[in-house]
Order: structure tokens, then C-alpha cells, then sequence
């Protein structure tokens, strides 16, 4: 029995890693449960899976949370909440589904308790790859991927000797609104940002893949979940996101993983590996789809990914301020402050302003993610 402290638990990914557990009620059990203000919610999975902790965003939500829940469930709040339900039960494995920076603490909490990480949380190692890669390596921690092109990677160089590897490449399917011009995205609304055309996931996924800042988070995770230079990456579009994504060979041999678009296989995949069992998905018929579609990206069309590219380069705090910008430019696009333009607008002013600086630890972290934050927040 596996078991499976889950942070983020109401969200897409989240409800997703449930539908897994779900799933196969012999072979995993949840010990914790984090969720941000989705009460309702969190309190229906706690009389479902039983956790032995709940935590939620704040005080007040914890004391109207712990009157539902199964007796034996201690329920927490905040910050140390998150990193109690990350590190402070007897999982053996935590999925990291919480959105944005704020996960990083927990994430290095459950690293330092030995636990396995089945990582969706991709803005933690854009943020910190390099402390949160070394402290598992360390501790002798596996970080699986759960973003689906990682979870491909991970699968097409399993055994593969790494000298091998020419570069991979990540497939994008272009997001909400791939077919329009830059010229054609003037004005265009929240509502249409959020319907992508593949995949349902939760809102600031979903207008990060609009921008292509989804993509260039994935460049900038690859590099620290596989160790690659910026060069061995590469992205091209490809519509119907069947081909997940593929390593090239020193031998021009191609390796890719293919299957439908499911969030759920690559999240199973994270807590079987290497084993694999079978999923709730719909089989892949490749001959009901008929035709794959691909374009070469377009690096003035999508600005954005041009910029993950160029802050990974510089590395440092670069990638962290990218990231710290973006998700509160992304907020504020949803709060209907700036039009969908100025969040690449308002990413590139941060970027600009930013004198890289080495961040070793959490506290020089901290710091540059809360400057970014407070510069994105007015320009
Ligand atoms: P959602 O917005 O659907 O869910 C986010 C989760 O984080 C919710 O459970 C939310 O709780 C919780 N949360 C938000 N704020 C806080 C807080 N202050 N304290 C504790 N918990 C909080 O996001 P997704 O599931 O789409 O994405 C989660 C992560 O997975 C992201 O990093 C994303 O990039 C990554 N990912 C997602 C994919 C997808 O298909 N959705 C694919 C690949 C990666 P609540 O709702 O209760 O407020
Ligand atoms: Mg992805």
C-alpha cells in the first residue's frame, strides 16, 4: 500500500491523483490532504479517503473545516500547514498539485523527510530547480514528473544511458489561441482565454498555456528534472497534444509517448513507476484521428517563451523572478486589472528591471519572488 499525501487536493491535477487512489483502493491510501479555500470540497475527500490531517489556507476556514471531518483528522492552516501535510504524516510519497511558488517550503520539507515526490508543481523548480534537485539527490529522493511531456521524457530515457541523449523536445498544443494572430489578441476576454482547446485544467494553467509561459516553465523544469543544457530543448507546436513529447538520440533514433490527452496516466504513472497498471483512460486510436499536425514555434509570436528561454539562460534568480512576475500578471488578468498583451508586457518590464543575483537558500528566495511580485503588481 502506497501512501500519498496530496497537496492541492482540490484542484485539477488534484482531483485527478483522487480518481487515481479511486481507482485502486488496494494500492494507495492518502494520509493528508492540503487544499486553499475549497471547503466544501476538502471536507467531502476527508469523509472519503480519511487522512489523518487536512490543512486549508487559513485560521478561520481550519475551524470551520474541522467540525466536518472524520473524527481522528487533525486539521492546520497556512504556510506550516501546507508543510505539516507535506512532511509531517507517514506518507511515502508527496504529490506536489498546489499552483505556484508557494509550494516550494513544503516541497523541500518533504524532500528532507525522504519522501518520493510525484511533482505537478512545475513553478517550484522553475523557482528553486537548483536547491530542490541537489537536496534530493542528497537525500536520495526520486522527483517524478507529472506534467504530462515531462512524464513522456521520463518515459522515453527510462534505461537509456544518458550519453546517448541529442536533446529532447516538448511538444505544445498552442493553447486557446493558437490559430489567432498577435494582431488578433487585442481585446481578447478571460472567458475565451480559459478554454483551451485540449486539456481542462485549473485557470492559471490554462492562460499560462495561452501565453506559451507554460512552455517556457516546462523548458525550465526540464533542464533541472533531466539535467540538460537550454540547447538540447526544444519546443514545437503540435495541435492535437497526442505525442506528448520525445528524446532525440546521438543516433537520430526518436523515442516518443504517445496516448491520449489524460492527465491521469502520467499522474498513475508517478506513483507506479516502474510498474504500470492500467488507467480509467480511453484507449489511443490513432487511426480514428488519421493525421498528426505540427509547426515550428514561433518565438516573436510567443514572446514569452523567448523570455523563459533567455531567463534560463541566465539562471540564478532570473527563472524565480520570471515566474514570481508571471503569476501575479496572470492574476491580475483574471481579476479583468490588465488585458491578456500586458502580461507578457508586465513579465518583460520585471525581467528587464531584475539585477540577477545568486538565491542559495529560502530566504534569498523569498525575497526575490516578493520584489518581482510587488513590481508586477504596479507596472
Ligand atoms: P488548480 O488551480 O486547479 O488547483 C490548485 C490547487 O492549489 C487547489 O487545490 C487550490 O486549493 C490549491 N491552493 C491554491 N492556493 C492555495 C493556498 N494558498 N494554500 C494551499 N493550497 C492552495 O491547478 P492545477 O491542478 O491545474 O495545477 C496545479 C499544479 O500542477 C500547477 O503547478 C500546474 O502548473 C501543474 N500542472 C497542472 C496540469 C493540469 O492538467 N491541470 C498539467 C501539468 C502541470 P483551492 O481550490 O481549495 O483554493
Ligand atoms: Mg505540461
Amino acid at each position: 500500500m502506497k501512501k500519498i499525501a496530496l497537496l492541492g487536493s482540490t484542484g485539477s491535477i488534484g482531483t485527478q491523483t483522487l480518481d487515481i487512489v479511486r481507482h485502486h483502493p488496494d494500492r494507495f491510501a492518502i494520509t493528508a490532504l492540503s487544499a486553499g479555500s475549497n471547503a466544501d470540497l476538502v471536507i467531502a475527500q476527508a469523509k472519503e479517503f480519511r487522512p489523518s490531517l487536512v490543512s486549508v489556507a487559513t485560521k478561520e476556514l481550519a475551524a470551520a473545516v474541522a467540525t466536518h471531518v472524520p473524527e481522528g483528522t487533525r486539521v492546520v492552516y497556512g504556510d506550516e500547514g501546507l508543510i505539516e501535510a507535506a512532511a509531517g504524516t507517514d506518507a511515502d510519497t508527496v504529490v506536489t498539485a498546489i499552483m505556484g511558488s508557494r509550494g516550494l517550503p513544503a516541497t523541500l520539507a518533504a524532500i528532507e523527510e525522504g519522501k518520493a515526490i510525484g511533482l505537478a508543481n512545475k513553478e517550484t523548480l522553475v523557482t528553486a530547480g537548483h536547491i530542490v534537485m541537489a537536496r534530493a539527490r542528497e537525500r536520495g529522493v526520486p522527483i517524478i514528473p507529472i506534467d504530462s511531456e515531462h512524464s513522456a521524457i521520463f518515459q522515453c530515457l527510462n534505461g537509456e544511458p544518458r550519453g546517448g541523449v541529442h536533446g529532447i523536445t516538448l511538444t505544445a498544443s498552442g493553447g486557446s489561441f493558437r490559430d489567432r494572430t498577435r494582431a488578433e489578441l487585442e481585446g481578447v476576454t478571460v472567458a475565451e482565454a480559459l478554454s483551451h482547446p485540449n486539456w481542462s485544467m485549473g485557470a492559471k494553467i490554462t492562460i499560462d498555456s495561452a501565453t506559451m509561459v507554460n512552455k517556457g516553465l516546462e523548458v525550465i523544469e526540464a533542464r533541472w528534472l533531466f539535467d540538460l543544457t537550454y540547447d538540447q530543448i526544444h519546443v514545437l507546436i503540435h495541435p492535437e497534444s497526442i505525442i506528448h513529447s520525445y528524446v532525440e538520440f546521438v543516433d537520430r533514433g526518436i523515442v516518443a509517448q504517445l496516448g491520449m490527452p489524460d492527465m491521469r496516466v502520467p499522474i498513475q504513472y508517478a506513483l507506479t513507476y516502474p510498474e504500470r497498471y492500467p488507467t480509467p483512460t480511453e484507449p489511443l486510436n490513432l487511426a480514428a484521428i488519421g493525421k498528426l499536425h505540427f509547426r515550428e514555434m514561433d518565438f516573436e509570436r510567443y514572446p514569452c517563451l523567448r523570455m523563459a528561454f533567455e531567463c534560463g539562460r541566465m539562471g540564478q534568480s532570473a527563472p524565480a523572478v520570471y515566474n514570481a512576475a508571471n503569476e501575479i500578471a496572470v492574476d491580475r488578468f483574471l481579476k479583468g486589472e490588465i488585458s491578456f498583451l500586458d502580461i507578457e508586457r508586465v513579465l518583460e518590464t520585471v525581467v528587464e528591471r531584475h539585477e540577477v543575483c545568486e538565491i542559495n537558500d529560502l530566504q534569498s528566495i523569498a525575497e526575490v519572488d516578493a520584489w518581482a511580485r510587488r513590481l508586477a503588481a504596479t507596472v
